[in-house]
């Protein structure tokens, strides 16, 4: 083989390797502080294919930045926070071998977050810009620790690509136009054959205005995954605090231990019922896109972590448990339901008259219990207001519940498998289950406890359940 074959084959490879791009997203306690921040540089130094670089903001920020946005006046708790927020990024600003440059962009976002504070009206696009300055100070600051680790950062504003609706708080992620921004800022800046790592925030978006939008809390996931389905990613990478995806919350069962895969179904139903691990839209643009996604620990990188993907190797019956907290129960009592058409239609409308959307439902020939649905609130505690009550009250008798907890078995086949029930509620039998929603999807079974018992619940099918089934 001549030289030059050979040269152009060596070529060829090199542009071709360069064509794989990872999309890495960091969460809030992988940038905490700056020996997080140089870990996670470490992560992406290692592997050049890792080019899509997605963060959130540092471990606690939202939360300040939330707080900041309930504070009605500029009082000591306004200067508390903003101290809080401070010296986070101080103290990380501090340690870079670019100090002074570092302590100076926090200065300078500190003088803009003061400002911001000041202005007259607190509305939700006012909240949404407070809350970016999370995502703000975290970029700023790894694309220095990024560079010591001699990567060529392009730090990029996520607004111009996440384009979504005006619906503050919570925007929806207008698609469409989504890939088109991307690609062209792919070729504009031939990112194909650069070696250039580019650094952008997650949960961010902005609107057709440009005005800043924000995903939803926990939304740096799904801003990743948005960003693999548009460049066509090799995976999607979600590096966190614990490794991987778990049996249920390693931070409620001691004893949970991580899974080497799962399937995006099983995923998405984790997620929806309250495992904090993904954001619930998280699997929806890999899964269109049939991109793998791990969920890895930027702790000990080095362990396996997770691989969710669409056919797993197994499909266990149980695979994991969730639990959702703060759940409401709403139950409806009416002789006239007996066989009256109309009636549950009657319940919904006056629910979304009051922009209330129910969860689960169970019905019985004299009542329906339904829980609220809290998947764009900030809580998820739903109060029911004495407008919505009186309306119902006007047909039949309504009763609301409050501090329960919603816990899911999560797995393959439930609805196609008979004895599970069974056996989960003579597990269970010291505890009194409330609504229980067995049969609508092959992927969870899952019933109402009371929250005060709902780790002791969990634990218990974690301990006995999950082995039982498993072998079933
Ligand atoms: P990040 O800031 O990296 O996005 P999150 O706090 O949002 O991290 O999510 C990671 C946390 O999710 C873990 O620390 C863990 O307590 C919680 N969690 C809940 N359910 C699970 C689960 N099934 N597997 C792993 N972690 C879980
Ligand atoms: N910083 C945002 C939050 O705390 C988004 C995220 O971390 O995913 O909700
Ligand atoms: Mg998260």
């Amino acid at each position: 083989m001549s030289i030059n074959i050979l040269l152009r084959i060596l070529q060829f490879n090199f542009i071709h390797s360069s064509y794989i791009m990872i999309v890495s997203k960091f969460g809030g306690t992988s940038v905490g502080s700056y020996e997080a921040m140089s870990r996670s540089a470490g992560i992406i130094a290692d592997n050049p294919q890792r080019r899509w670089v997605v963060i959130s903001a540092t471990a606690g920020t939202t939360n300040d930045l939330v707080a900041l946005s309930k504070q009605t006046s500029q009082g000591s708790e306004v200067e508390r926070l903003l101290q809080l927020i401070e010296d986070r990024h101080q103290d990380i600003a501090s340690q870079c071998t670019n100090a002074s440059a570092a302590l100076q962009q926090v200065n300078d976002l500190m003088i803009s977050l003061r400002d911001h504070m000041q202005v007259d009206t607190k509305d939700a696009q006012w909240v949404d810009s407070l809350l970016a300055f999370g995502e703000d100070f975290s970029t700023r600051l790894f694309k220095y620790v990024l560079e010591e680790y001699g990567i060529l950062v392009r730090l990029e504003w996520a607004g111009q690509w996440i384009k979504t609706d005006s619906r503050f708080g919570n925007a929806e992620v207008q698609l469409e136009r989504i890939q088109p921004e991307i690609h062209s800022y792919v070729t504009a800046h031939d990112l194909e054959s650069s070696e250039e790592v580019v650094l952008t925030q997650g949960f961010i978006g902005a609107d057709e205005q440009g005005r800043i939008t924000t995903l939803g809390r926990g939304g740096s996931d799904y801003s990743a995954a948005l960003f693999a389905e548009a460049l066509g990613a090799e995976c999607l990478e979600i590096w966190t605090d614990v490794a991987g995806v778990y049996t249920t919350d390693p931070r409620m069962v001691a004893n949970a231990h991580p899974l080497s895969e799962i399937g995006f179904d099983e995923a998405a139903e984790l997620s929806v019922f309250g495992g904090k691990v993904l954001h619930p839209a998280t699997t929806k643009p890999v899964r269109r896109a049939n991109i793998p996604l791990k969920v890895l620990s930027s702790i000990h990188p080095s362990l396996p972590g997770t691989q969710i993907l669409t056919n797993p190797m197994e499909r266990p019956i149980v695979r994991a448990i969730s639990v959702r907290k703060e759940q409401t129960l709403m139950t409806l009592h009416s002789l006239d339901m007996l066989h009256q058409p109309g009636f549950l239609a009657k319940i919904f409308s006056i629910l979304a008259e009051h922009r209330i959307s129910v969860d689960l439902v169970t019905t019985s020939e004299v009542s329906v219990s339904l829980t609220l649905d809290t998947a764009h609130k900030a809580s998820n505690r739903v109060e029911v207001s004495e407008g919505v009550l009186r309306a119902l009250n006007d047909f039949c008798d309504v009763e609301i519940e409050y501090d329960l907890a919603l816990v899911a078995l999560i797995g393959n086949a439930m609805n196609q498998t008979s004895g599970i029930s069974g056996k989960l509620f003579s597990t269970l039998k010291d505890y009194n289950i409330r609504m229980v929603c067995h049969g609508a999807s092959a992927n969870n079974v899952c019933f109402l406890v009371k929250e005060s018992e709902a780790e002791a619940v969990a634990k218990t099918i974690h301990d006995q359940f999950i082995t039982l089934i498993c072998r079933m």
